[in-house]
């Protein structure tokens, strides 16, 4: 990661005024959007739309070629163009050509793409934004910072600042004051501007349509004052029919604002009328810049499915920290990782794409369903393959990929930390690791490993068994929580087997793009793993569950390894996390916790993987309340801990706050006590209360339940 970039993460988490907008926000967002959803079928809605868009990037010619006939038919100019040089070279042109010495334009991240405005500027003709936030940010000579809201990061009082200077004039920062003064600026513009530039939301091939949705009106004017307009549109934004429309109207307002329907819709269907009674000169640019690439690519196709609404950015934790702007000049957050490393460059990339935590939260919201964290994953693991692993991660993974030296390493630290430990925790460490426990304790390494604990637990004989895989945590820092699930299956009348050879899941590796490492974890695992007859094999750890269950088919797959495929698929079918198996043995009446307890107050943390990729979420709830907790729901329980694996080491300065977040919640149920089923959260929650000096205890569900096992 680079100097400059971590200046830039550092100075973004630490301006108030920035965090705390996004901080408000992102808040209010997720409670305005649920409400925008109510009544209507999500997953529907969004499967229609991915269904629709994923076929028109199957078929970019064919419906560039319908758009540009339709739209020729009905009087419009249609130039298409991979190359965004050209686009510009074309504005231009058109303009000279019609002596337009001004143009105003609407928002269109399309012209943030291709720098358009400076280079119209430098010709001499003068741009006029009319957006009320993206005139915010030209008068700022800034960037936006959001896709959907690009002034988002700034105050009013800045806001006013920057009104004052263009109106020379003192004003305070009274909010319809400053519409007023926007109004009163931007309404003669409309009407001097020779030549209106906009985006499209979306273009129909069968009619030669675009579609604006807006709220502020001045995408009508814009496109409806001036003689000349030129709509640029990306060809990501084609559709088949005009009906095609009603899901993306029903899904890009709701998603991108929590509104039901934007201010305003308009469709243009070929030129219209002037004031003069002579026709508008209407241009239509439909721009590759590599979406055709993108689509040919199997795995990168599903990212054309975007509608640009936004809301992938509104629910990331770390967007709601750093804001756009570190990631660069265009597109932001998760997808605009991904669009940055195709549109510009994948080296463009190689800083942004580690700010994702991988938590998920983005794909759950998408209603293109793209897999936005899986995608990441993939330019990950691209730069890995094109630049090599730094020498320090390839030297740990070749230690990783070697069980026996890595597990006799872990012992080793379990001697080499006694001097850094108190009690259960490291607190302080020396130089330069001293940032690792900043507002976090971590867990002591412990002096006996759980592989060593379990061949001296006594277990019945049973006829059904289950292989558990303990990774790495839990053997080598809270074996205690394997205990308590061993005893749990006992009790239920499973046998546990550990196989020895079982190593690290590959998760570390495969989150840092390394996916040759990963897969030589993942071969390894599924030999230790699949050596003994069993019924499950049960994790209590959600990102190993999720490695065994889903990531090693998808690693073995992407590095085109067929050999390990049907076995990787043979683990995955028999893979079980705890809290769903110890459920479906309750309800089998294979094990009975003991009834009519009063626990008291328990709140619950939803691991990031449990939830969402494995979306287990209510098995917990359900076993604390049948041991006799009181739940109370902390506000935003799925919101992610800021752990992240190896995240929480190598960006503490983001991890950090967002775990602050966490312990608030936490804190405001009132609840003496949170439970999790992932040891991750645990050592990240845990430690953090450890610093906080909160009496909060953490503690793994399978703990609590092993204490509460009828007689
Ligand atoms: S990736 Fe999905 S959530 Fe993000 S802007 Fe695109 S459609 Fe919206
Ligand atoms: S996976 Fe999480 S951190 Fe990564 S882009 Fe999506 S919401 Fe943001």
């Amino acid at each position: 990661m680079g100097t400059e970039f971590r200046e830039s993460v550092h100075r973004a988490v630490n301006n108030a005024n920035l965090t705390g907008a996004l901080g408000k926000f992102s808040e209010a967002y997720k409670v305005n959007r649920a409400k925008a959803y109510e009544g209507i079928d999500f997953e529907e809605l969004r499967g229609r739309i991915a269904e629709l868009k994923s076929y028109a990037a199957s078929h970019l010619d064919l419906l560039s070629d319908l758009f540009e006939q339709n739209a020729t038919a009905r009087g419009a100019t249609v130039f298409r163009t991979n190359d965004p040089a050209k686009v510009r070279e074309y504005i231009l042109k058109v303009a000279q050509a019609n002596g337009v010495k001004t143009v105003v334009k609407s928002k269109s991240m399309a012209t943030e793409e291709i720098h358009l405005n400076p280079y119209l500027e430098k010709a001499g003709i003068a741009v006029g934004e009319t957006d009320l936030g993206e005139w915010i940010i030209q008068l700022a000579g800034q960037t936006p910072s959001h896709m959907v809201m690009p002034a988002i990061h700034m105050t009013k009082e800045q806001v006013s600042d920057l009104f004052s200077k263009e109106v020379n004039e003192r004003l305070t920062s009274d909010i319809p004051r400053l519409v007023k003064v926007a109004r009163d600026k931007l309404r003669p513009r409309f009407l001097e501007a020779d030549m209106g530039i906009s985006g499209g939301n979306i273009a129909v091939a069968e009619t030669g349509s675009i579609v604006l949705m807006t709220n502020e009106g001045n995408a009508r004017l814009v496109t409806s004052l001036p003689r000349i307009h030129i709509a640029l549109v990306g060809i990501e934004k084609l559709i088949t029919n005009y009906a095609d429309i009603a899901p993306i109207l029903k899904a890009l307002p709701r998603s991108a604002t929590a509104q039901l329907l934007t201010s305003y819709v308009s469709i243009i269907t070929g030129p219209t009328p002037n004031t003069d009674g002579s026709m508008k000169d209407l241009h239509i640019i439909l721009m590759d810049n590599r979406r055709s690439e993108m689509a040919a690519d199997p795995k990168f196709k599903q990212a054309l499915q975007c509608i640009r609404c936004a809301s992938c950015l509104n629910v990331c934790p770390v967007f709601r920290l750093v804001g756009g702007h570190v990631f660069g000049k265009v597109y932001t957050g998760g997808i605009g990782t991904i669009l940055t490393a195709w549109f510009d460059e994948l080296k463009k990339s190689e800083d942004i794409q580690g700010l994702c935590i991988q938590c998920g939260a983005c794909k759950d919201v998408c209603p293109g369903r793209i897999d936005i964290p899986e995608l990441i994953m993939e330019i990950r693991r691209r730069l890995v393959q094109e630049q090599g692993l730094p020498f320090l991660q390839k030297a740990i993974y070749s230690v990783v990929n070697n069980r026996r030296l890595f597990h006799g390493m872990l012992r080793a630290a379990s001697i080499a930390g006694k001097p850094f430990t108190s009690g259960k925790f490291v607190r302080h460490l020396p130089m330069f690791l001293a940032d690792l426990t900043d507002g976090r304790s971590l867990p002591a390494i412990a002096s006996e490993p759980f592989r060593d604990r379990f061949k001296r637990i006594k277990q019945p004989e049973c006829t059904e068994k289950a292989a558990f895989y303990a990774g790495c945590l839990i053997d080598f820092a809270y074996p205690e929580m394997g205990e308590a699930l061993v005893r749990i299956l006992n009790r239920a009348g499973i046998q546990v087997i550990f196989p020895e050879e079982q190593t690290c899941c590959g998760a570390p590796a495969r989150y840092n793009g390394a996916y040759e490492v990963a897969a030589g974890n993942a071969v390894d695992n599924i030999k230790a793993l699949l050596a003994e007859e069993v019924t499950h094999v049960v994790s209590a750890c959600p990102t190993c569950t999720v490695a065994l269950d889903h990531e090693f088919i998808g690693t073995f797959e992407s590095l085109g390894q067929t050999e390990w495929i049907p076995k990787a698929r043979e683990l995955a079918a028999k893979t079980i996390d705890f809290s769903t198996l110890a459920k479906k043995l309750v309800d089998e009446g294979r094990l009975t916790l003991k009834e009519g307890r009063q626990l008291g107050r328990i709140t619950y943390h939803d691991s990031c993987h449990l939830k969402r990729t494995l979306k287990v979420s209510e098995q917990p709830r359900e076993l604390l309340l049948k041991a006799g907790y009181e739940l109370a729901e902390m506000f935003e329980c799925d919101m992610c801990c800021g752990m992240g694996g190896s995240y929480s080491l190598k960006l503490p300065e983001i991890s950090g706050p967002i775990l602050q977040r966490k312990l608030k919640n936490i804190k405001e149920t009132g609840a003496p006590l949170v439970a999790m089923d992932c040891p991750g959260c645990v050592m990240q929650i845990r430690g953090g209360f450890d610093q906080d000096g909160a009496a909060v205890t953490v503690r793994h569900t399978a703990e609590l339940l092993a204490e509460q096992l009828e007689d």
